[in-house]
């Protein structure tokens, strides 16, 4: 392509908006356009570089067995609410009726139709294992789209679903698709984590994201670099902080004036927060529960959200904990009943805890579990930090910040069951197929591959995902000779099967070479009136400082690296 006809011009400004680095180098090089927040369209470089991050994916998915196939974007709403994700998607669908007021979503991911395409097309065990895919735009209207690419709202995704007998084909299934990510990543110029990951929105069980360390990423990884752990923070569990049991002592009332957070009560006591208990007021969809950890403890919401399987959590509101007869600054579970208290397990390793005593200014010394109050949950919901004990070998926990650039969930038969997807056995019963579901977000892994690939001068693009492979500079492109001599070249690298980006721009040296390192291909040709009256022509990496200079001849061998993949 020749760079004075592409649609998509290099900027030198930093764009205000951006605040990631691969969102300002797209917007630099001209790659994508914005349409509207969480919306974007690519231009000719853009999506090129995003259709060779698709033939990445597609080469190892086939290699495994993968089928590609093509789901429609409109779903009918009925699919999504036999499985009740209507509601637990909530407003991040994208919902439209038709003109017979029939209601449909845009797809934000397809188990149901997949489930439902199978249900009708798999009779027996011989009809296992699938694993189809397909590389299509999903649609969630996410509430703070960010990043450029990272967090959007229309994206194409690879989304792939496997359906297996049972559970060891299943795991089968599992750990091909976890192979061929690994692969697509090296591919791609990336280094990530695998990490465990807590199901979400989807359900199920198992489940891993690929996690890339990112500053500026907004997912947490929570890991131990002595066994190898890790986890993503949602999921992450620790060893928390066992306390030696004291001889039981009788509930006390104490005065305790102006002394309302946990900081403030353990001083006033001396004693450490691990003994005392802190009580937090919430509203799960609606209903307003206890919630109870020990005071050297934080709550994470993810857990507790999924412990209670509720859409909407959040803490309720002061006017809401005073109006259930709550005394804000003196809470606690002791002296409780007719509301549901879910506590983490942190509570049953100490005793003669101190705890609000649901009256102004005064906390409780000595409470006790189960003497003194009742939990209707016990389990681990705590936020896990660094420095917290790793759960497999009791090291300290590190955390880093990262984005995901894919995930892999084992579910199992829950859409089975509720889409009717069975199969009928050696034996002759009819049962429900094992499912998993994996996806890998295009253009957040294009972004994701800038982020792990650039310098200060502009990308350095993987030889495989590079829009061009070859960026050809033609300088003093009025100089008769030195444009046959491009042209030349041009053509015979096209025919060679190279892609080749051609700037016949007249523009400066300069210009010309701060453009090739904004725009990164991997090897940059240069012809000049020097190079020509030499017989040369000039060769750099992107990668590397060095020049080469290169007889015209020897030029194919020397980029047939960029071919070989
Ligand atoms: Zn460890």
């Amino acid at each position: 392509m020749r760079l004075s006809t592409m649609l998509g011009k290099t900027t030198r400004q930093v764009p205000a908006e951006a605040d990631t680095i691969s969102h300002q180098l797209m917007l630099k090089t001209g790659m994508i356009y914005q349409v509207a927040t969480g919306i974007y369209a690519y231009l000719p470089l853009g999506w090129r570089a995003i259709n060779k991050v698709c033939q990445v994916i597609r080469n190892e998915l086939d290699i495994i067995g993968g089928q590609e196939l093509s789901m429609s974007v409109l779903q009918p709403m009925e699919i999504w609410r036999k499985t009740g994700r209507d509601t637990a998607f909530g407003d991040n669908l994208f919902t439209l009726k038709d003109r017979r007021d029939r209601e449909f979503c845009l797809g934000p991911t397809h188990e149901e139709l997949i489930t439902t395409i199978v249900a009708s097309n798999v009779r027996s065990y011989r009809d296992l294992p699938l694993l189809l895919y397909q590389i299509q735009t999903k649609f969630r209207d996410e509430p703070r789209p960010r990043g450029g690419l990272i967090r959007v709202r229309e994206f194409d995704m690879m989304d792939l679903y496997s359906f297996d007998a049972d559970e060891e084909s299943l795991d089968k299934s599992y750990n091909s698709l976890v192979q061929a990510y690994k692969h697509i990543y090296a591919c791609c110029g990336l280094s990530t984590t695998m990490v465990e990951a807590d199901s979400g929105a989807i359900g199920g069980k198992d489940s891993h994201e690929f996690m890339l360390p990112l500053s500026t990423g907004e997912d947490e990884i929570i890991f131990c670099s002595e066994c190898g752990y890790s986890a993503n923070v949602e999921k992450a569990e620790s060893t928390k902080l066992k306390l030696r049991k004291e001889q039981t002592l009788p509930l006390q009332e104490i005065a305790t004036p102006g002394k309302k957070t946990i900081e403030e009560v353990a001083d006033f006591f001396k004693v450490s927060k691990e003994h005392t208990i802190k009580t937090l007021v919430y509203s799960a969809d609606d209903e307003i529960i206890l919630v109870v950890i020990r005071g050297d403890l934080d709550i994470n919401e993810i857990k507790l959200k999924n412990s209670l399987k509720c859409h909407n959590l959040r803490l309720a509101s002061d006017e809401e904990t005073i109006a259930q007869g709550f005394i804000v600054g003196a809470i606690s579970p002791v002296g409780i009943s007719g509301i549901k208290v879910i506590s983490d397990d942190s509570i049953t390793s100490g005793n003669n805890y101190i705890a609000g005593a649901n009256k102004a200014e005064y906390h409780f010394k000595n409470v006790n579990y189960p003497r003194d109050f009742h939990a209707d949950t016990i389990l681990d919901i705590a936020a896990v930090k660094a420095g917290h004990k790793c759960p497999k070998c009791g090291e300290k926990l590190q955390s880093q910040k990262g984005i995901e650039v894919g995930h892999t969930f084992k579910l199992g038969t829950v859409f089975s069951e509720k889409l009717d997807a069975k199969y009928l056995d050696k034996d002759g019963t009819r049962k429900p197929i094992l499912m998993g579901c994996y996806g890998i977000g295009i253009g957040r892994l294009l972004a994701a591959i800038i982020e792990q690939n650039h310098d200060d001068k502009g990308i350095i693009w993987p030889i495989n995902i590079a829009p061009f492979q070859v960026h050809l500079c033609a300088l003093t492109i009025t100089d008769q000779q030195v444009q046959k001599a491009a042209e030349e070249l041009y053509q015979r690298l096209i025919v060679a099967g190279l892609d080749v980006l051609y700037d016949d721009r007249q523009e400066s040296a300069g210009i010309k070479f701060n453009d090739a390192d904004l725009l990164g291909m991997p090897v940059r040709l240069t012809i000049s009136p020097r190079t020509v009256k030499a017989n040369q022509i000039e060769l750099k990496w992107r990668s590397s400082d060095k020049i080469h200079l290169i007889a015209p001849d020897d030029i194919a061998k020397q980029l047939e690296v960029l071919t070989e993949g």
